[in-house]
């Protein structure tokens, strides 16, 4: 029996229970537990009065409220305006949460009930840091901005007990990883209680023992996020670490946050009774829980494996983020066999061999590794990359599993990632928009704001860019001072940072991961050129370096000490910082202050990438490879482009050249821009290309946007489907699954006979008769099919079939226009059957000889 859990009151926390006597707490508890402060800073005010220190270093409502003295508490709620605040505060987020949004009046009665949005890493803030980068980026602004649209969303996620690594700078200039421990009584998060009080606990199998899971839940706005974790009491110490730090590890680890995450995740959501039509699977890590919600299923109609599994993938959405295929997490069959041998044969009741051939190309192939991408693949029932251009690269990668298919007919889409930009606007950003375009304007389709926002004049626009650039001048020279401090520096070096930087010369920003394909090194191609260009005769430049290199990276480390040590050289003192640690809190202030944002992947090895999307409502430029979402969203009018298009993989040669370009741009494009004045001092045209580009691609590279998409595009149709599927015990999954089987042994027994060709009224009709072999006519459909080529695009049309039998042989007929050469079309059969995903779900061709 599904028994109903409900989120716990702020008043029945355990960490709470010090000040909560106190006339008011109560109020502020509810506005520090409900991460909505991550992006709507109305309270910011509120924290930074109780503990002005605590509240710049942290940016964690929830750490102050537990940090500061009964007394002041008392005494801040002793002045009545305070008083006024937080009650004014906990009336704008009652109605927030109870207006409807556009979800609810866009689709009112729709079959969506619940999306489960499964991810192995959540970045909302750093007061919760269980991210590492763009993966948790997308996942974290996408959760924001379905509360902000009424997307019924909730979250599934790991609580980690160290996160990601944080890094320092030694005095060597090498990067050093440390990993503080994620106190859960600082983390905005509460426990899950049964309604009796008792501690939400969940367990899955390991071949030891049973691994206790504990459950917690954060308020994201009108989103709920549940986070799995491991360390009970109850559990072998071996398994109270599962879930002791993200990528970290080694493959067996790795495989058992993936059951966690998966099997621990579905089974969360089935206790908590919540009716989930949708499972959005955010990358392969999360591809377990097809597996789960297979067994569930079968467990509430008696259906078989395969059954299920036919009935409950269409309502299963994989989301791929990967570019290359060693990206994908590919697990040994030998560690497959210890997790999985049993929940193969006695929860899903087939062979552990048939689970295995379930992540593998080949299922013959039994010593090829189980791949998680795979799985996925063959478990969902729409599948997509994150931007046009992964996805078409995506087809590629992925295309072994459709055989014979040609590569556009691979069934991935793609929708853009984008950024949610309440949550990295700047205060100056935020007061310019809401003066043009209202304050609600992230809470509706946003295609309106691009005129609003061409409307701004020059003198307001260079005005709020001016005070940026100051304002994270200013921080950046505080971050500094407090990471020269810790790294050992002297007293006179670091009594100079006050005067790095000036606020009126060009600022650059490069700031990611420092992994060897993201080429963070190359603007440091020929260093020597980079210092001429930094006292270009036109202006002078500053550059502002970050990033961190996984632990494990010894190339992307020497890559930091490569910066480390160009910036102790004496011609560049003072203009180029490497700040350390970058986090989502370093991030927010670099992409409100510089001008310019650097990218320059390896194209197509970027997916979309995310921080490039993020300066756009700030009013910073874009100079990137055209990669990812650039390549969609480039134009000469909203900043540059590096690289010719195509792809060169990890040629030196091409390296070389588009170092030179990009050296080239800098001085010869985007420097003179910046510094070319009108009479009112102003950069005319690097203010109208911030224009442009706040206009035309804030909207576009929003969040907002992209939850938009993935309601209409995938949401809305995968849940009416999985619906019809399931009805009478998943009859329709039963019949799809028999039918699926029947294809799978007599395709074999199809034959196309014969092909011909007449000419009808400057038309071709062309006539194919087909043997059924062992098949029904109405389980497959015969198409003409033609690639795409010269001016033609790809063409398929369905040929109708003559109902006369011609002795048990079937004769199918179609007329295409004659202006393409009828050599260029060719007849194939393929799997049918209602409603089905084809090639996704039954990947069978069969092409006239
Ligand atoms: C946005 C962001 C990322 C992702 O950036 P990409 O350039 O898209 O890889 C990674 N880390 C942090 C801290 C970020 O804020």
């Amino acid at each position: 029996m599904v028994r109903k859990t409900t989120i716990p009151e702020s008043t029945n926390l355990r960490y709470t229970t010090r000040h909560s006597d106190v006339e008011g707490f109560d109020s502020l508890a509810e506005l520090a537990l409900d991460m909505r402060w991550s992006w709507n800073h109305a309270a910011d005010s509120v924290w930074r009065l109780l503990d002005p220190d605590l509240w710049e270093l942290t940016h964690n409502p929830w750490a102050v409220l537990q940090t500061v003295s009964r007394d002041r508490i008392l005494e801040a709620f002793s002045d009545p305006s305070f008083r006024k605040d937080v009650a004014r505060l906990l009336k704008e987020k009652k109605k927030s949460t109870e207006a409807p949004a556009w979800f609810q009046m866009a689709h009112p009665n729709s079959a969506l009930s619940t999306v489960a949005y499964f991810s192995m890493e959540f970045m909302l803030s750093e007061a919760l840091p269980i991210y590492s980068g763009g993966l948790g980026n997308v996942a974290g602004d996408q959760l924001k901005a379905a509360s902000d649209l009424g997307v019924p969303v909730v979250g599934i996620g790991l609580l980690y007990q160290q996160g990601y690594f944080r890094q320092v700078i030694d005095s060597g200039g090498n990067q050093q990883a440390l990993y503080p421990y994620n106190d859960p009584g600082s983390l905005p998060i509460t426990p899950v209680r049964e309604p009796n009080g008792e501690w939400l606990r969940l367990s899955v199998d390991m071949p030891s023992a049973k691994m206790w899971l504990r459950v917690w839940h954060v308020k994201v706005g009108k989103v709920s996020l549940y986070l799995l974790d491991s360390n009970d009491l109850a559990n072998h110490p071996s398994h109270r670490q599962v879930t002791s730090e993200l990528y970290g590890g080694g493959a067996s680890l790795r495989l058992k946050q993936e059951i966690v995450l998966g099997i621990g995740g579905w089974r969360l959501l089935r206790k908590l009774g919540m009716d989930v039509t949708v499972c959005h699977l955010n990358e392969g890590h999360a591809a377990f829980a097809i597996l789960e919600r297979s067994r569930d299923q079968m467990e509430k109609t008696g259906q078989s494996f395969d059954e299920a599994l036919a009935t409950t993938r269409a309502g299963n959405l994989f989301t791929t983020h990967t570019a290359v295929s060693a990206g994908f997490d590919r697990f040994e069959p030998l560690l497959m066999d210890r997790y999985f041998r049993k929940y193969a044969e006695n929860d899903l009741k087939i062979g552990f061999e048939e689970l295995l051939s379930l992540g593998r190309i080949h299922p013959e192939a039994t010593d090829s590794l189980f791949n998680m991408a795979h799985l996925a693949m063959r478990g969902s029932g729409h599948v997509n990359g994150v931007s046009a251009l992964h996805g078409r690269v995506s087809r590629h990668i992925l295309g072994d599993l459709f055989p014979r298919w040609p590569t556009p007919e691979v069934p991935i889409g793609s929708v853009t990632n984008g950024v949610h930009a309440p949550s990295w606007d700047s205060e100056g950003a935020d007061a310019l928009w809401s003066n043009s375009c209202g304050k609600d304007r992230w809470l509706l389709p946003t295609e309106s704001l691009e005129n609003d926002i061409h409307r701004l004049s020059d003198e307001s626009i260079w005005e709020f860019r001016n005070a940026s650039r100051e304002t994270f001048i200013s921080y950046a020279r505080r971050h500094l001072t407090r990471q020269m401090k810790v790294s050992g520096e002297s007293a006179e070096l670091i009594e100079r940072v006050s005067s790095f930087f000036s606020p009126d010369v060009l600022t650059i920003g490069f700031a990611r991961r420092f992994a060897t394909y993201k080429r963070p090194n190359l603007l440091l191609f020929d260093p020597d050129r980079l210092i001429r260009l930094l006292h270009h005769p036109k202006g002078q430049v500053q550059l502002v370096i970050a990033g961190k290199a996984h632990p494990a990276d010894l190339a992307g480390q020497k890559m930091v000490r490569e910066w480390i040590s160009f910036i102790r050289r004496p011609e560049v003192f003072g203009r180029v910082m490497f700040l350390s640690d970058y986090d989502m809190l370093l991030s927010e202030r670099l992409v409100q202050g510089v001008d310019l944002w650097l990218n320059t992947p390896r194209r197509p090895w970027e997916a979309c990438g995310t921080s490039g999307m993020k300066v756009l409502v700030n009013g910073g430029l874009n100079f990137s490879e055209l990669d990812g979402w650039w390549a969609e969203a480039y134009s000469p009018k909203v900043g540059w482009a590096l690289g010719d298009g195509l792809e060169h993989g990890d040629d030196p040669v091409w390296d070389q050249v588009e170092a030179e370009s990009l050296y080239e741009k800098l001085e010869q494009e985007v420097i003179p821009a910046f510094y070319e004045r009108d009479r009112n001092n102003r950069p005319s045209g690097w203010i109208q290309r911030i224009r442009e580009s706040m206009a035309c691609l804030t909207p576009r590279f929003s969040s907002n946007r992209a939850v938009r998409e993935y309601t209409e595009s995938y949401y809305l149709p995968a849940s009416e489907s999985v619906r019809s599927r399931s009805m009478e015990n998943g009859a329709s999954g039963t019949r799809i699954a028999a039918w699926k089987k029947k294809v799978a042994n007599y395709w074999a027994t199809l034959k196309i006979r014969n092909v011909s060709l007449s000419n009808k009224e400057s038309q071709f009709l062309f006539t194919v008769l087909i043997d059924p072999g062992n098949l029904d006519p109405s389980e497959f459909s015969v198409e003409l099919y033609a690639d795409a080529g010269g001016d033609f695009p790809m063409f398929r049309q369905k040929m109708e079939m003559d109902p006369a039998a011609i002795s048990g042989d079937r004769l199918y007929s179609a007329t295409v226009p004659a202006n393409r050469p009828p050599g260029d079309y060719t007849a194939r059969i393929i799997p049918s059957f209602p409603g089905v995903s084809v090639p996704l779900e039954a990947s069978q061709i069969l092409w006239q000889k």
